[in-house]
């Protein structure tokens, strides 16, 4: 007999690593080419025990993990339909994984969260890729005091939790930049002023470089980025999931569209 079996088996393959741009928050219901990729993502990809997701939409004095049972959907935006505001996402939460982040992370204390929940820049895409919301969802916080730097170091160390089936997804926008929305071209399905794409190409080939130090470092490049990046927020959680590329891993890049002329839905898969 195999004395072995009775050992628990917790390792099970890498789980890949995702940036999505998600945008608009009416995408979280519109059926779109977007929405339909967020789907897809959730029927192809392997199968999460948990999600742990850096949203663009939680920025907080020091680092928080949610670490609630029952996550509550917040309607972060305003000027929305109603229908936007009656979306409700039931996830569970996961505080085993909470704690395990709050153990990992050794650049600060993380704080166990009890009051957020899930942000838009979360449910909006998790919703999409997980339908049933039978998948449990944590979020990590962006600490607004930080440096770029600081986020992709402290990024690093949670890189053991995707070995343990946790599917780590930054939600934020490569370009994004409010002020300068076409909102007359809102409902068109493409459209980016020339340094939204310019900014949004020098990004993919930064990335495809596996050239992190440029993009942490991204207030030493041109106008354009300058343009596309006017506060850190949709940006950062990409450095999150460029933070824990190995080295031999593949990229791939979906969703690569420019959307109200200072918008790209831009995404990125790695492994
Ligand atoms: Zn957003």
């Amino acid at each position: 007999m195999n004395q072995a079996t009775n050992i628990e088996i917790d390792e099970q393959q890498r789980m890949p690593l995702l940036f999505v741009g998600h945008g608009n928050p009416m995408y979280a219901i519109e059926d779109n080419e977007f929405s339909y990729s967020w789907k897809l993502l959730g029927e192809t990809l392997p199968r999460p025990k948990a999600i742990l997701c850096i949203s663009a939409h939680w920025e907080t004095n020091g680092t928080f993990v949610t670490a609630m049972s029952h996550p509550q959907t917040i309607h972060d935006f305003g000027g929305f339909p109603k229908e936007l505001f009656a979306v409700e996402y039931p996830a569970l939460g996961n505080p085993e994984l909470a704690f395990k982040a709050k153990k990992l992370i050794k650049q600060t204390d993380v704080q166990l969260d009890q009051k957020w929940g899930l942000d838009h820049g979360a449910w909006s895409v998790i919703k999409n890729m997980y339908p049933k919301a039978d998948i449990p969802v944590v979020q990590l916080s962006l600490d607004y005091n930080k440096s770029p730097q600081y986020h992709y170091e402290l990024a690093k160390e949670l890189q053991s939790l995707r070995d343990k089936g946790i599917l780590i997804i930054g939600s934020g926008n490569l370009v994004h930049n409010l002020r300068l929305v076409a909102w007359d071209k809102m409902n068109d399905q493409e459209f980016g002023y020339g340094w939204a794409n310019q900014a949004n190409d020098i990004f993919k080939n930064l990335i495809s470089e596996h050239n992190h130090q440029s993009l942490i470092n991204y207030t030493s490049l041109g106008k354009e980025v300058q343009m596309a990046i006017p506060s850190p927020d949709h940006f950062l959680p990409l450095l999150y999931i460029l933070a824990l590329q190995k080295d031999n891993e593949t990229i791939s890049f979906f969703n690569d569209k420019a959307v109200m002329g200072s918008l790209t839905m831009t995404s990125v898969k790695i492994g």
